[in-house]
């Protein structure tokens, strides 16, 4: 038995993603792919991924990905009434609120003409100075109803000091716009972990983000790697981007602590380790990555996951668009979802989320058994069970390495 792929055929919806990674500047903490370019390369960008898009077929065929045609729309348009294919659409960044309107409508043309969307919750990733009423009146008549904020903090020196191009300002004005613009589902992220960063701002930042009323709140922990200018100068000792003016980890523990409990007594639910929401409001586009259901990913550096197989596209932008205009398949790197890998990420990916993991389920569908580590985990206080449900316990959600090291040893 094969359980990923019983459990993909039994997904009937699809999630689409597309990479756009282009920003104004670079942020001292970021470590994505994403670099800053001449605006004169964002169209050729477009092109290509407009062409990926209408020729997805054929480039995963030629990548040796298993494409069922469930999936494959334009097989299955003559039936009438069939169930919708593609629910979730997500822009992400790098900065796609960058772009001219014109091309990401031009994008979403692209996708709505290669699947059925059903245009349920279509995300456009954007940070706060690229907002302007024009193009928040042309991004909802291009069908997204959803805008992912990179608020990040509400204090100007902590934006400062990340190389941000916003400031506090900008974020009450843009959010203005968007709301007249009829956009009901904002999104905030914000950073736990800036440098400069005090128990005193990171109230502050929560306060006001709060007060705000967004739908929906990510906040992240500033994550330390020699991927960003800051991790590689805290990595040297150096004191460059403000990098000796960083919160410790004890303080970031708390930080975290702070916004649980902030977040929750003002009525938004924890459903993942990094997002809360408005009840009705979790990312139904994010949720898929939780709970392993399949999406594709379209442009530079993009992910996809069938149930069976994940793959990526080449992360360079100007590769990316020469494999594309050369006819090539820009898929630089497939990998078989075993069963061993599949579990691992059933708990994994499981434990991420507040619902937790169905344990019987888990345990009949890759034949393991679990009860007894899980029992040991939940007398130490790691876990913690409601009925089948299992899930990590309060205050342990920055443990669910050390549990799902414990739980497949
Ligand atoms: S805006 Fe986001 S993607 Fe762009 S450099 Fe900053 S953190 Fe990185």
């Amino acid at each position: 038995m094969f359980p990923t792929v019983l459990q993909f055929l039994a997904v009937d919806t699809l999630g689409l993603y597309i990479q756009v990674p282009f920003c104004q500047t670079k942020c001292t903490y970021c470590n994505f792919h994403t670099g800053v370019v001449s605006s004169d390369r964002f169209a050729p960008y477009i092109d290509a991924v407009c062409q990926e898009i209408s020729h997805h077929r054929s480039l995963f065929a030629t990548a040796a990905i298993f494409w069922p045609k469930r999936f494959d729309w334009q097989s299955l348009r003559q039936i009438a009434h069939g169930p919708q294919r593609a629910d979730t659409i997500y822009i992400g960044g790098g900065t796609p609120s960058l772009l001219n309107p014109r091309l990401l409508t031009r994008m979403l043309e692209s996708l709505r003409a290669a699947f059925a969307c059903s245009g349920d919750e279509v995300t456009l990733e954007a940070d706060p100075e690229t907002i302007e009423p024009e193009k928040a009146a042309q991004w909802v008549t291009a069908g997204i109803n959803r805008i992912s904020f990179g608020s990040q903090s509400f204090i100007d020196d902590e934006l400062k000091a990340a190389g941000r191009m916003h400031r506090r300002a900008d974020i009450y004005r843009a959010v203005l716009i968007l709301r007249d613009a009829g956009i009901s589902n904002i999104s905030f992220d914000l950073i736990a972990g800036l440098p400069k960063q005090t128990h005193e701002s990171w109230r502050q930042s929560l306060c006001e983000a709060i007060a705000l009323s967004p739908e929906h709140i990510s906040i992240y922990m500033m994550e330390i790697d020699e991927g960003s200018r800051l991790g590689l100068e805290v990595i040297r000792s150096g004191s460059r981007y403000s990098a000796r003016e960083l919160p410790s980890e004890e303080s970031m523990a708390e930080f975290y602590e702070l916004a649980q409990t902030g977040l929750q007594s003002v009525g938004y639910e924890q459903y993942e380790i990094s997002n809360w929401a408005k009840p009705g409001f979790a990312s139904k586009h994010n949720l898929k990555y939780w709970r392993r259901e399949p999406y594709v990913g379209f442009g530079a550096g993009a992910h996809s996951f069938s149930g069976r197989q994940r793959w990526s596209n080449v992360h360079d932008s100007a590769a990316y668009v020469a494999a594309i205009h050369a006819g090539r398949s820009p898929i630089d790197h497939v990998d078989t979802v075993t069963p061993d890998l599949a579990l691992e990420e059933e708990i994994f990916l499981g434990l991420r989320q507040l619902s937790g993991i169905d344990l019987p389920r888990i345990e009949r569908e890759y034949g393991v058994s679990l009860g007894e580590k899980i029992g040991r985990l939940a007398s130490s206080g790691m876990l913690e069970h409601e009925g089948n449900l299992v899930r990590l316990a309060p205050g342990k959600l920055s443990v669910s390495n050390e549990v799902l090291v414990e739980l497949l040893r």
